[in-house]
């Protein structure tokens, strides 16, 4: 068998054809359906108490931080009341020991350090001014209102507050899993006296909603928000009376009025007994030797933080078959690849590379051996072994794409959006949909083939990126909440 033949071969096994898209749909809207009725199911169906998506006259000035990913983020956002909005922002990688050694006081103090910085460098006449007055005993004065926009699956109390339930993409803090993570920030903050208040508690997807609804009002307002980043997840609007698990939540509190809430589905652990779900043994195995084995199953097979290390084990498997070689110098060969070669080590391949290599189209594949050398070191490949990485990088990401179709299929049927002739609109956000060739093309494919979607449907369907979501979709839950008179008591420990 040829080295083409053999990566033909292992990219068959990541075909996810039309039936098996239309079980996964009905296998969704089963398990969404029992995340709104009861707690601990495989979709968590988070209630987050935003009742209602803005329509672009928002006003003010807030302050918003990310923390979810590879970096976080800290922005002062200037929403100017005409679906426009300003925007002041830094961006610091989090140290790996902080993610995953530490305590949540050493990461939590990390956060307001940075916080503190941000405010001296772009707010320093607010910031002094406040030290002034707390001087004279004034600590509530002119506070900014923080949306905290913390992308890990939260049971959420209401708009400000929320207990953590697990860590997910490679983040492991145990001390952390448990409590109040608004109360764990501004117990940071009050310790280094910043002029904030975390005024609410985010997902990044549902600030994707709130700032595509934002930034591009249509008569109805956005449906649903998606990520397709570092994790995938997304948040669409409910009928308040579908959401039957909020009888038992005694000490909710929110607002009835809109009758409707956005729910944050946490999509990225769907299926996670595979039911559904297509497996292979680079699924099966990047599962068993990653650091939370058995959850977040849906997100392990479609998100950024796990494309590349798919990837990797399909090329690594051909490399270490003594019949094929792959990125092995012989006779015919000269490529190298050196022992110290990030292609070695265990997530060491970035999902940036599939979006490189899908994008050639040179015939010498030009691409493919630049991100090649730039990312694992490994110089002059053979055609036959750019051909071979081309084929399963093309087969990984457009099982990633045709996959992100079933959450978004399930839940637009489920709400009867495809029943009328009203345009969806749906915001997406992640460096994933943003620049895998084709991510988007891919995924409206495997739309299609779902028969209460069709053509008709798929028609229907308005995508937008909806960029900048978390800092700008925070800032608007932070002015909902700093609305909401009845929320502002101090937080306590
Ligand atoms: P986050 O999800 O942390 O907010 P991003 O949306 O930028 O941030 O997603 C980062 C993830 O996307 C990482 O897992 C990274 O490997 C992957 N990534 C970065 N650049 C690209 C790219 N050009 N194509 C595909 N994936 C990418
Ligand atoms: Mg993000």
């Amino acid at each position: 068998m040829s080295l083409v033949e053999e990566a033909t071969r292992i990219a068959r096994e990541f075909d996810y054809p039309a039936e098996q898209v239309q079980r996964g749909v009905s296998e969704y809207i089963r398990q969404l359906n029992e995340g709104l009725a009861k707690e601990n199911t495989t979709l968590s169906q988070i209630p987050t108490f935003v009742t209602a998506v803005p329509n672009g006259t928002e006003k003010g000035l807030y302050l918003a931080v990310d923390l979810g990913g590879t970096n976080f983020r800290v922005c002062s956002v200037q929403l100017h009341g005409d679906t426009t909005f300003s925007l002041t922002q830094s961006k610091i990688m989090i140290p790996r020991e902080l993610m995953a050694s530490g305590t949540s006081k050493d990461l939590f103090l990390f956060l307001a350090r940075q916080i503190e910085s941000f405010l001296r460098i772009h707010h320093n006449e607010h910031f002094e001014a406040h030290l002034r007055r707390r001087l004279d005993g004034n600590h509530e004065q002119d506070l900014f209102d923080l949306g905290f926009t913390f992308s890990f699956p939260v049971r959420q109390f209401g708009i400000n507050s929320g207990t953590l339930i697990r860590w997910t993409k490679g983040f492991n803090i145990p001390d952390a899993v448990g409590h109040d993570v608004c109360a764990l920030l501004q117990s940071a903050i009050d310790e280094l006296q910043l002029p904030v208040r975390v005024a609410a508690l985010v997902n990044d997807t549902v600030g994707t909603l709130m700032a595509r609804s934002y930034t591009s009002p249509g008569e109805t307002g956005t449906f649903l928000g998606a990520i397709f980043g570092t994790g995938t997840n997304g948040a669409y609007v409910e009928k308040l009376d579908k959401i039957t698990k909020l009888q038992h939540m005694k000490d909710a509190h929110y607002d009835k009025s809109t009758g409707e809430m956005i729910i944050n589905a946490e999509w990225g652990s769907f299926d996670n007994h595979l039911s559904v779900l297509p497996s292979t043994v680079y699924d099966h195995d990047l599962d068993a030797e990653s650091n939370n084995p058995g959850v977040q199953m849906f997100e392990k097979r479609v998100s950024g933080m796990f494309l590349g290390e798919i990837l990797r084990r399909a090329l690594l498997a051909i490399h270490n078959n003594p019949k094929l070689a792959i990125f092995k110098a012989s006779e015919t060969s000269k490529v190298s690849l050196p022992s110290d070669s990030l292609f070695y080590r265990q997530w060491g391949l970035d999902t940036s590379l599939l979006s490189q290599v899908e994008a050639d189209t040179t015939k010498d594949y030009v691409d493919v051996k630049a991100a090649l050398k730039d990312h694992l070191k490994i110089e002059n490949p053979s055609n036959d072994e750019c051909e071979a990485v081309k084929i399963l990088v093309h087969a990984i990401g457009k099982r990633a794409a045709r996959l992100s179709a079933v959450p978004l299929a399930a839940i637009l049927i489920d709400a009867g959006k495809l029943d009328s002739d009203d345009v969806v609109d749906v915001g997406v956000d992640g460096s994933l949909v943003e620049f895998y060739p084709n991510f988007e093309g891919y995924m409206r494919e495997a739309l299609r083939e779902v028969p209460q979607v069709g053509d008709a449907g798929n028609k229907k369907i308005r995508i937008g990126i909806s960029k900048d979501g978390s800092g700008v979709g925070a800032a608007l839950i932070a002015l909902v909440a700093s609305k909401d008179e009845t929320l502002h008591t101090p937080h306590k420990e």
